[in-house]
């Protein structure tokens, strides 16, 4: 929200199409063997071997998707390439390379895409992944970035979203509902500094949740330790669009039905007492806010005990027949049947 008037602000037109690539990629190393050409061709070329290849793309448009007011565009390259490495441990599989596409305004300085850059740059060191190309374009207004992630896994440990059985258990990782809370409080000091550009917002109480919004990270983590547990989930998915949307995908694809319960839907303390003070029912949020970039999967009934003491794990709910349909199961014990709220891009 504060800009630095004292900021260097290079115009794009001073460097050209090249030189510009050139300047964003230079410090980009190459880390996997499976890259033998990246950037500099006009293609790379990669060598995965007897590995399975596993492509996933997403397009992030300036005020669809991300609001630059409080979006630091450092946050913004991290956040765009962490949301794709997400949908890669979404299929068990560990995320490699990615590309990089930009159309991009000449309202944006060369120092705006360095810092934009520097966030990409953040997030292959972390996730160890390789930068192996990309494009760039203009742009009349605001800024696009498309990102395309690409990973290995071995034939046998991929995982669809189509194989859910009747019985399974219902699992997610971490906590719901942070991200989207997390940005009701950046919207709030949005408003706020409007009225009065002076204000200073004071995100401490926050600092989780917001975090969420700005920062997420991907389930790197889980893969691993699924690997060592030796569980493979019948089915997964990724939570980008709320937990309600996610175990509508599981479930008709698998063609199964499932409950679950209201009770167990892991929330963070921090989530709770927003959600008090928002008067935001924390259950509508888990089910419906998104961009959590937790993984919700299925496990068979034996896999049960591998995965009971882990606090990274929470049972939610199991899957049934199809015909009985899909249920919240809520404290007071009634039935609610699951909608999907997501798409919200498009209803407003
Ligand atoms: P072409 O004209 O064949 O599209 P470019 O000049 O656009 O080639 O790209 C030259 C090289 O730089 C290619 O390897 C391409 O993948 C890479 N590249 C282009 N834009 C980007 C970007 N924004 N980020 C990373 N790599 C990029
Ligand atoms: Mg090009």
């Amino acid at each position: 929200m504060i800009e630095d008037k004292n900021q260097e602000r290079t115009p794009l037109s001073h460097l050209g199409e090249f030189a510009l690539i050139e300047h964003l990629t230079k410090n980009f190393k190459i880390n996997h063997t499976s890259t033998i050409k990246g950037i500099g061709d006009d293609a790379a070329v990669l060598n995965f071997k007897d590995k399975k290849v596993v492509v996933s793309t997403d397009l992030l448009v300036e005020s669809v998707h991300f609001d630059l007011s409080y979006m630091p565009l450092k946050h913004l390259g991290y956040k765009a390439v962490v949301v794709n490495l997400s949908d890669v441990y979404a299929m068990n599989a560990t995320p490699t390379q990615i590309t990089v596409s930009i159309a991009v305004s000449n309202r944006f300085p060369l120092e705006a895409l360095e810092d934009l850059y520097a966030g990409i740059e953040t997030a292959t060191q972390i996730y160890n992944i390789d930068l192996i190309g990309g494009d760039t374009t203009s742009s009349n207004t605001g800024l696009l970035i498309s990102i395309t992630a690409i990973g290995e896994v071995e034939d046998q440990k991929i995982v669809y979203r189509n194989g859910a059985k009747p019985n399974d258990l219902l699992v997610v990782t971490g906590d719901l509902g942070a991200a989207y809370m997390g940005l009701q409080v950046l919207e709030r000091e949005k408003e706020v500094f409007k009225v009065n550009p002076n204000s200073q917002p004071d995100l401490e109480p926050y600092t989780y949740i917001v975090e969420r919004q700005l920062k997420p990270e991907a389930r790197k983590d889980i893969i691993k330790l699924l690997e060592e547990l030796n569980v493979t989930p019948t089915s997964m998915i990724d939570i980008s669009d709320g937990l309600s949307s996610e175990i509508i995908h599981l479930c008709k694809q698998s063609q199964v039905g499932c409950d679950l319960y209201e009770e167990k839907i892991p929330l963070d303390p921090a989530v709770i007492s927003v959600c008090e003070e928002f008067k935001i029912d924390s259950t509508t949020v888990a089910l419906n806010g998104g961009e959590d970039y937790e993984l919700l999967f299925t496990i068979s009934q034996e896999d049960y005990p591998k995965i009971k003491a882990n606090p990274n794990f929470t049972v939610i709910g199991f899957m049934k027949e199809a015909e009985t349909g899909m249920h919240l199961v809520t404290r007071a014990e009634s039935r609610i049947p699951l909608k999907a709220q997501g798409w919200k891009n498009f209803n407003n």
